[in-house]
C-alpha cells in the first residue's frame, strides 16, 4: 500500500497489520530541507520509508526502514562525496485518553517514555512525519569520510593532499586551526 499523507489511520490497521511505503522528498521535511538550505548536505534522491504497524489493543507497533542517499563533505578534505543513509526503527505508539490535556504531562516524562521508544498519540490516527525525519538525522554519519583512509588537507597550505601532495613540512603540523585561517583568507 503506498499512501500520500505520512499519517495513518488506526482502522486501517487489520488484524495481521498494515504494511505500507512512502517516497517523499526532502522538501516535506523541514529540518532537513533547513540542513540543505544550510549547505550541511544534499540529497541524491528522496527519503523512502517501508513501515509495517500492527495493533496490539491500545498501542500500535510500528517497525520501519528508512533509505537515502546524500552527499556531505569530507571531514578531511572538505570534498563532497555521496554516502548512503539507513535506518531501522521500532517504535510502540500509545493512545493517550482523549481527555488528557496536552500539558497534563510533565516534559520530563515524555522524554523518557520517547527513551524507550514510545510515543503517545491522540484520536484516530498516528502522523509519522517527526518520526521520520528524527530518523533521518539519526543516520547521519558522526565522521563524514569520503573515504577511510582519507589524508585530508595540508595544515599549512591547505592542499587536497589524496591529489596533490605539497612540499611543506608537516611534522610541527600547527593544527586544524590554520587551515580554516589560510581558508578564510584565501576568500
Ligand atoms: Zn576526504
Ligand atoms: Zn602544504
Amino acid at each position: 500500500m503506498i499512501l500520500k499523507k505520512m499519517e495513518i489511520l488506526i482502522e486501517q490497521i487489520k488484524e495481521d497489520g498494515l504494511v505500507f511505503k512512502f517516497d517523499k522528498s526532502v522538501e516535506t521535511f523541514p529540518v532537513l530541507a533547513e540542513m540543505v538550505a544550510n549547505g550541511e548536505c544534499e540529497f541524491a534522491v528522496p527519503i523512502r520509508t517501508a513501515l509495517r504497524a500492527l495493533r496490539i489493543g491500545d498501542m500500535v507497533e510500528i517497525d520501519g526502514d528508512i533509505e537515502s542517499s546524500v552527499y556531505l563533505p569530507c571531514n578531511r578534505c572538505l570534498q563532497p562525496f555521496e554516502t548512503p543513509l539507513k535506518s531501522h526503527f521500532e517504535i510502540t505508539y500509545m493512545r493517550r485518553a482523549a481527555d488528557a490535556k496536552e500539558d497534563s504531562e510533565p516534559q520530563e516524562i515524555e522524554l523518557s517514555t520517547e527513551d524507550m521508544g514510545i510515543v503517545y498519540f491522540q484520536g484516530e490516527k498516528i502522523n509519522l512525519k517527526d518520526t521520520i525525519q528524527e530518523q533521518v538525522v539519526m543516520a547521519f554519519p558522526l565522521r563524514a569520510l569520503c573515504k577511510q583512509d582519507c589524508k585530508g588537507l595540508c595544515p599549512k597550505c591547505g592542499a587536497d593532499l589524496n591529489e596533490d601532495p605539497c612540499d611543506c613540512d608537516r611534522r610541527s603540523s600547527p593544527g586544524k586551526f590554520a587551515v580554516l585561517e589560510n581558508l578564510k583568507l584565501e576568500k
